[in-house]
This record gives structure tokens, sequence and C-alpha cells, in this order.
């Protein structure tokens, strides 16, 4: 197996992710029909939509936690259809940030490390180059319970990155927290995700986290993808009156 640690060039775009003609069924009943979507090398590309649209669907068939039985996804150009999660090269942020809670910060992004085995220096290294990026080296030795919530979500995305992955997926991140925090974190990701040159495909139902962070954004509805473009091109004429009307909602 490559070292992950040795693959990463800070300078080609990597993290192209393909879904085509993708169908989810739960029960008999279809929550994505015929879905496709390019999200381009490096991009910070938004799903947006209601609740239960679809966006956490599509997000975990990319990642590889639901299997589909039609259609395919591919990460530059590798068909990752049949692929486990592991071995997609995704990291993955989710709302409730899911730390281990007797591991300390720097330990908790250390973990996918030491479960691939990288040696301990580069091992430490690593760690601190993710400290840094976060921002939390003076918490290094701080339980998660001893965190603000976002400085642990700081933390889950410093985990999520530190292998490297190619796609970095985020179900609403920000969630959890409050009005102001959001603003500031969501900044911070997108920060982040730039300075790592990550591809970040992101769910949230906010339009203005999505009008603020995407490169381009994607709007669902019932399983659809209604449009896809830059927030200026979606907000500026939205396509039917399904994402007028959503966009035109105050939340
Ligand atoms: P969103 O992320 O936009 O809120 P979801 O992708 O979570 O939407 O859900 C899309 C639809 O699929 C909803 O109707 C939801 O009830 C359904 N659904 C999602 N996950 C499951 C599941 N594990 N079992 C059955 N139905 C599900």
């Amino acid at each position: 197996m490559s070292n992950p640690l040795a693959d990463a060039s800070a300078a080609t775009k990597r993290g192209e992710v393909t879904v085509d003609r993708v169908n989810c069924d739960f029960h008999g009943t279809r929550v994505l029909f015929e879905t496709d979507l390019v999200v381009e090398a490096g991009e910070f590309f938004t799903l947006l939509g209601p609740s239960g649209s679809g966006k956490t669907t599509l997000l975990r068939i990319i990642a590889g936690l639901i299997d589909i039985d039609e259609g395919t996804v591919a990460i530059d150009g590798v068909d990752v259809t049949r692929l486990p999660t592991q071995q997609r090269d995704i990291g993955f942020v989710f709302q409730n940030y899911a730390l281990f809670p007797h591991l300390t910060v720097a330990q908790n992004i250390a973990f996918g490390l030491k479960i691939r085995k990288v040696r301990k220096e580069a091992l430490r290294k690593r760690v601190d180059e993710m400290l840094e990026l976060v921002e939390l080296g003076p918490l290094a030795d701080r339980f998660p319970a001893q965190l603000s919530g976002g400085q642990q979500q700081r933390v889950a995305l410093g985990r999520a990155l530190a292998q490297r992955p190619r796609v970095l997926l985020l179900d609403e991140p920000l969630g959890a927290l409050d009005r102001r925090l959001r603003q500031d974190l969501g900044a911070e990701i997108r920060r982040i995700q730039q300075e790592s040159n990550t591809t970040a495909v992101y769910v949230t139902h906010d339009q203005e986290e999505a009008y603020i962070l995407s490169d381009r954004m994607g709007v669902m509805e019932a399983g659809y993808i209604r449009q896809v473009g830059t927030p200026a091109e979606v907000y500026g004429s939205p396509r039917d009156s399904f994402v007028a009307n959503f966009l035109g909602e105050t939340n």
C-alpha cells in the first residue's frame, strides 16, 4: 500500500467527484432519481436544499456509506462504486463531531494515521501540521469535553484532513452551533479547505452559508438536483419556481 503522506502533492489538483445516473431507494421508495453531478477538483461545492431533499443521502453515497444498485461514483476518474469507505480517500465531518472522548485533541487527530500505521516521526509532524492548520496547537493536550463546540468541530476537521484525503465531505458541520460561531467557523472551514487543497462537498439547508462559502452549488428538491451553478448564477437567475421560492425564503 502506498504511503498516504507521500502521495500528496499540494500543487496538483485532485479530488474530482463524478456521480453518474445514481438511483437510491429506501424500502421501495425512491429518494434519489438518476442523479448526475460533477464536483471539480479543488472546488468547494455545496448541496443546498430543504430537509428530506436527499442531500445527506447523496453525500453518504459518495462516502460509500450507502450502497447503490444503479449508477456509479468515481473519484479522479476511478470507479469507486464498489469500494468500501476506507478505500475511497475521503474525509468525513458530521454535525455531531463524533470525537473520541477519552483521547486528547492531538490523539484524536492522530487516530486515523495510527490505524494506517504511519511511522512515529511522520505522524508527529503531520499532527503538528494539522494542529497549526486548525489553530489548536495550545489545546493539543485537552480532552473534547474541555473544548467549546467550535473547537471540537475544528478537531474533527483536523482529524478528517490528517490523511490528506482527496475529498472532504461535510454534513451540516455547523448545524449544532450558534449563528455567530457558524459564520466564523464557516470562513475557517473555507480557509482550511483552500490551504489544504482539498475538494469539499458540503451539505447545508442554510442559504446564507451556501452563498458565502461555495464556488458552486447544487439546489436539491425531492430527490432531484434542480440547478447547479455559482452562487451568483443560482441566486441571480433561479431556474424554476421551486429554486426561486426556496431561495426567497428567509431562514
Ligand atoms: P436531507 O439530507 O436533504 O435532509 P436525506 O438524504 O436525509 O435528506 O433524506 C432523503 C429522503 O430519504 C427522506 O425522505 C428520508 O426520510 C429518506 N431516508 C434517508 N435515510 C433513510 C434510511 N436510512 N431509511 C429510510 N429512509 C431514509
